[in-house]
């Protein structure tokens, strides 16, 4: 038992004395619930001795030769077409190929580390997305730095914001490895559409395949840190993305900051109306229209005048759904509706109102002072018919105001 002391300093442990039970029956059992460590079973490939027949050696090797090569093709033809696009790209005028990629994260670090942070849990994380643009202009490498340690869509989208930032493309054309939790997603296809109708150009997303090896981003990740870590040694603290900028400031790479609020403001992607198949089988988003999104098994960056557009790669289409802009929510015996519309639905009676509208078109005159200018789009819901339950919408175009 523990006891304190008179004083309230100091402890008394009488070692003599136990934990008092009341008296149960031997052999009841109970469950409780007790902190233990779990130790996670993984699978952990190693290289094990195996004996047996010639005939079973050869018969396992033929089995694995087939996926094996197709794994090498997928390299192969995924390396051509990335060449093929940083050619067109680095020759037509309005092409970018940017190849994007998340370096490791950079642990902060001070210049001097006391041991607690060091080892214990005091370390922040950057993150650090990287990338090269090849144009017709030639090549631009960048780095944008995130105290958020999001790597999802949301995160990829809001990084791309500023690669993008003062570019005017005619084709985007994205290169990145392809793991499912950031590049091949449908919300990451979203985005992608979503681009190509913000900047109203056609979009491709290459997935490089897995082995592919070392990248150019991958090289931009590690100048950077090793610039980072030399300031350290210097004498400098590097504790925030702000800090890692400001160390990297001699470097000729172009740098920013994104913040967690700059992830946060990105909107929900535009939804995919049907699921992919065999999304892991998919390396080229193509995206012409951005209503539409094409999957193809493999990049086409042909001889063809027309690739990456052609349909020399057999592909599968999916409809994208962007939300709707929103409808103004005007009744008919509203002032403003009265303003805006050019129909005489609150004057006419309401048994004749459907068919008068079209009629009322023709006949009334634009007014000079309409809110309304050339070239807007409107769209105008209104209650009508028999007892104002139908409901009519209309979208248009005004070219005369
Ligand atoms: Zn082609």
């Amino acid at each position: 038992m523990i006891k304190k002391a008179k004083d309230h300093k100091m402890v008394e442990i009488c070692s003599d004395s136990q934990v008092a039970f009341k008296d149960f029956p031997p052999g009841d059992s109970v469950s409780w619930q007790q902190w233990e460590v779990v130790k996670k079973v993984v699978r952990i490939p190693r290289l094990v001795e195996v004996s047996g027949t010639k005939e079973a050696l050869s018969s396992a090797i033929r089995s694995k030769m087939d996926s094996y090569s197709e794994h090498r093709e997928k390299i192969s033809t995924q390396f051509e077409a990335y060449r093929a696009c940083r050619e067109r790209a680095l020759t037509q005028e309005g092409v970018l190929h940017v190849h994007i990629d998340f370096s490791e994260n950079y642990s902060s670090k001070y210049d001097e580390e006391i041991q607690s942070v060091h080892f214990g849990a005091g370390r922040n994380q950057i993150t650090l997305h990287t990338g090269v643009i090849y144009s017709a202009k030639g090549t631009e490498s960048f780095a944008s730095v995130s105290d958020s340690l999001e790597h999802g869509p949301r995160a990829i989208s809001a990084h791309l914001k500023g690669v993008l930032k003062a570019k005017n493309p005619k084709e985007l054309h994205f290169w990145s490895d392809g793991p499912t939790a950031q590049y091949r997603n449908a919300k990451n296809f979203g985005y992608a559409a979503a681009m190509a109708k913000e900047h109203g150009c056609s979009v491709t997303w290459n997935l490089l395949a897995p082995g592919h090896g070392k990248g150019a981003a991958d090289g931009i990740g590690g100048a950077i840190k090793r610039n980072a870590d030399d300031a350290v040694a210097r004498g400098k603290s590097v504790l925030s993305a702000t800090d890692f900028i400001r160390v990297n400031s001699g470097s000729k790479l172009r740098m920013w900051e994104v913040t967690a609020d700059d992830i946060s403001e990105i909107p929900d992607p535009p939804r995919l109306r049907q699921k992919v198949k065999a999304t892991m089988k998919q390396f080229q988003l193509v995206i012409i229209d951005p209503e539409a999104i094409g999957f193809r098994q493999r990049s086409c960056f042909g001889d063809r005048d027309d690739c990456p557009f052609c349909d020399c790669v057999s592909s599968q289409a999916v409809a994208v759904e962007f939300p709707q802009p929103e409808v103004a929510d005007l009744s008919s015996d509203d002032d403003t509706l009265k303003e805006l519309c050019l129909c005489p639905t609150t004057q006419s009676s309401d048994d004749d109102a459907e068919a008068s509208v079209e009629e009322g078109v023709e006949m009334i005159e634009p007014s000079s002072t309409s809110p309304i200018k050339n070239g807007s789009f409107v769209l105008v819901r209104v209650l009508g018919g028999g007892r104002k339950k139908t409901e009519f919408r209309y979208a248009c175009i005004v070219d005369e105001g």
